[in-house]
């Protein structure tokens, strides 16, 4: 217990360090913001834990990781919207949603300057981490191995989004001349 306690408490100040050097890592990415201190949606902890579940605060303001194949957003292809489950920004849509078998709602493709990277060493891993370029939440990780066209698989935390079906479908797109 005590080794995985100290675990999660160097995972957080790793966090707080990607975020203080972000600037110098992810130049690429544009409109993503940059450090902690500049997300347009700010809260303090307090504040996060009286709008977010359980399982959401861990997630979105602790790093955590949802256990694989228990969100129900893994098994959703409808067409729909993927929100911020802490400040509502639309993140991903279901036309860029795929089955990369993990467990987790996979994506080849964020919504434009919706998400940032910072990079993430804990856990004797590099990897990207991605959060929410409005409110800062964590959201998961983003590797090399998705599909065409982008390649990037951006491995999402389902406890960390909303999906909201699309309503306005036409009602008979055949007619359609
Ligand atoms: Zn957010």
């Amino acid at each position: 217990m005590v080794t995985r306690r100290h675990f999660a408490a160097g995972a957080v100040s790793a966090i707080s360090m990607a975020y203080a050097v972000a600037p110098a890592l992810s130049s690429d990415q544009q409109g993503a913001a940059p450090s902690k201190g500049a997300f347009p949606v700010q809260k303090s902890d307090q504040e996060w834990k009286s709008i977010l579940t359980k399982e959401q605060y861990y997630v979105l303001r602790q790093h955590g990781t949802e256990r694989a194949f228990t969100s129900p957003l893994d098994k959703i292809y409808a067409p729909g919207e993927y929100r911020c489950a802490g400040c509502d920004t639309l993140l991903f849509t279901s036309d860029t949603k795929f089955d990369s078998r993990t467990g987790w709602p996979s994506f080849f493709k964020p919504v434009e300057n919706a998400v940032g990277t910072t990079t993430d060493r804990s856990f004797f891993m590099v990897r990207t981490e991605v959060h929410c370029a409005t409110c800062g939440g964590h959201l998961g990780h983003v590797f090399p191995d998705g599909p065409k066209p982008t390649g990037q698989r951006y491995c999402m935390n389902g406890v960390a989004m909303k999906f909201v079906p699309k309503t306005d479908a036409p009602a008979s797109p055949e007619n359609k001349s």
